[in-house]
């Protein structure tokens, strides 16, 4: 099967070269070309966008001979992901990668890929696993000797160094950051001088504010002034490569050093310009312009407007799967209950951030076990297919698909629904879950019970309406998902899908063994992730009472009136 590449998204405010570009290339690996510069530009603003274009750039890629520019692509893709909050599919784009990279000895890359998945790690919130990729990306760069490669470890490692709380090792990394760009080419020099001293400033802000909880004058003062000469070496070194983000985060160092000064009136100006460029920029990846307005407002005991920012950096973090952030803004936030006097509520947080943290855990263990998965998979493809290239096709397409059922996984059905043309609503959402299927696996064997997973799902997909996507949702839980539906015939469909199965006879399962579901349903104005999430909720929630009522049932049943 042919993974389904869609049409291509509009492409509103393309620069007009990067337009230029695609419109002008009159061959394959132009045009493979174009579209990844584009997916690289998208990047910063529309990630949807951004993921459509690098997965049409990865389609055109593939049937060229040349797979340095597959590992290039699979490795943007797999940063686009990262910002989506996708951080599985992310990490199986880079496992390709590095397979790719390697057969083909472009060590070059391969070191830029585990660089990739170091950043990944770390929003995913695995430190350690960041820094063992970033170790191996500067073994690799030294050999290659790539300066551009090497500065940027140096920058990604003194980031990670910090924020683990080790500042002598991020200066450290700096130096020798400092050490190499003095020889580099002009180009890399100017485009790097502004992280080298950002991350300086940071650190130093860093030091300072431990300072300050410490009650240690000399040492704050010392570290704000080191602080404040990076600051103005940043600023300095812009001029030669303006850039809005850079200039959003030095607005967030500025306003908090201010705030560390006691100069409440300039931390609070200062913030005001980070969130200006925050909200022009209109990128969500960086919530630092929401951190330094919510610390100079609770410096400036607006602890309510300080929730406000908190909570609304919360909600970024956790649409984007960011851990690591997630943690760090509970943690604040239960700091602020703390200091209004509402122990409850900091308690409350408190416990919410532990439980992210296992979540956190048990979402990296699943990480893991995927990508041993999936080199697997991809050994097996490669003994399979004729060539690298079938090889890479295949395993995308597996990554879309269940192990066990063959059905649409959620990344799976991610593409579909990003690929689905406009105006595909309403769109018909039934969330079916299998009735007592514990006393299955428990009265017969888990083995039966997979079996039965593959069969109903088989009966379904006969069931099914044309044109329908149908998701292994979970482990027994089965998503059927159909464009432009009618409301009037939901309920018929989702009644012919449970009788599909309830009234089957099971010829490769265990005599006297039966099988029944029960379902909800909703529906999507739009194909819209928001639309179709809300409406999986709704569904689900229809699907709990089916099972309230008795079992082997579909809610709503006609004669309720059914929310649009
Ligand atoms: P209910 O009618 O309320 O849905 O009861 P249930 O037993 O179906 O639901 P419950 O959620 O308690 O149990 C679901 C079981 O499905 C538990 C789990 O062991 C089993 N299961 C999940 N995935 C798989 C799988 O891939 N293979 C097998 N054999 N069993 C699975
Ligand atoms: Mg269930
Ligand atoms: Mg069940």
């Amino acid at each position: 099967m042919e993974p389904s590449p869609g049409p291509l998204p509009a492409l509103p405010d393309a620069p007009a070269p990067l337009r230029a570009a695609l419109e002008e290339a009159h061959d394959e690996p132009a045009r493979a070309a174009a579209l990844l510069a584009l997916a690289r530009h998208y990047r910063e603003h529309t990630l949807d966008t951004a993921q459509q274009l690098a997965q049409a750039a990865l389609e055109l890629a593939l049937p060229l001979d040349d797979p340095a520019l597959v590992v290039d692509t699979l490795s943007v893709l797999a940063s686009i992901e990262e910002g989506q909050g996708l951080h599985e599919s992310a990490f199986d784009h880079l496992a390709l990668a590095l397979d790719l990279a390697r057969t083909h000895g472009l060590d070059d890359l391969r070191s830029r890929v585990h660089n990739v998945r170091a950043i990944v790690r770390l929003t995913a919130g695995d430190l350690t696993g960041a820094r063992r990729d970033f170790l191996e990306a500067q073994t690799l760069a030294r050999a290659s000797g790539d300066p551009l490669d090497l500065a940027n470890i140096h920058v990604n490692l003194a980031f990670l160094e910090q924020h683990a709380g080790r500042a002598a090792e991020a200066l450290h990394q700096l130096n020798l950051l400092e050490e190499l760009l003095s020889t580099a080419p002009t180009d890399v020099r100017q485009l790097m001088a502004p992280y080298l001293h950002e991350n300086r400033a940071a650190t130093y802000l860093g030091l300072a504010r431990r300072a300050h909880l410490r009650g240690r004058a000399d040492a704050g003062a010392e570290a704000r002034g080191r602080a404040w000469a990076a600051l103005a070496a940043t600023w300095a070194a812009l001029e030669e490569t303006p850039s809005r983000m850079m200039s959003l985060v030095l607005e967030a160092h500025t306003a908090r050093l201010h705030v560390l000064e006691g100069d409440l009136d300039r931390a609070l100006t200062h913030a005001q310009a980070a969130m200006r460029h925050h909200r022009e920029a209109r990128q969500r990846s960086y919530l630092d312009a929401l951190l330094a307005m919510a610390e100079v407002q609770a410096a400036r005991e607006q602890l309510g407007a300080a929730h406000e920012s908190y909570r609304e950096a919360l909600g970024i973090a956790r649409e984007q799967g960011r851990h690591r952030d997630i943690q760090h803004l509970l943690r604040a936030i239960a700091e602020l209950h703390e200091r209004g006097g509402d122990l409850g509520s900091a308690l409350a947080v408190t416990r919410e951030a532990l439980a992210e943290a296992d979540t956190t855990l048990e979402r990296l263990a699943a990480i893991e076990q995927r990508h041993d998965d999936l080199f697997r998979e991809l050994r097996l493809a490669r003994a399979q297919a004729r060539d690298w290239k079938e090889s890479v096709r295949h395993a995308e397409e597996q990554a879309r698909h269940d192990v066990l059922t063959g059905l649409l996984n959620r990344r799976g059905l991610h593409d579909r629904l990003l690929a689905l043309p406009e105006g595909s609503g309403p769109l018909l959402v039934v969330l079916m879950d299998i009735d007592d299927f514990k006393g299955i696996n428990d009265r017969h064997s888990h083995a039966a019970g997979d079996e039965a997973l593959r069969a109903v799902a088989a009966r379904l997909r006969e069931a099914a309406p044309p044109n329908s996507l149908l998701v292994r949702w979970g482990g027994e839980e089965f998503l059927l998902l159909q464009p432009n539906a009618d409301p009037t015939e939901a309920y018929a469909i989702v009644e012919g899908l449970r009788r599909a199965v309830a009234e089957h006879d099971w010829p490769t399962l265990p005599p006297g063994l039966r099988l029944t579901l029960s379902a909800g349903y909703a529906f999507a104005p739009t194909p819209a992730e928001a639309d179709v999430r809300a409406a999986t909720e709704q569904a689900d929630e229809f699907q709990y009472r089916a099972k309230r009522a008795g079992r082997n049932r579909v809610c709503p049943a006609p004669s309720s009136s059914i929310p649009a």
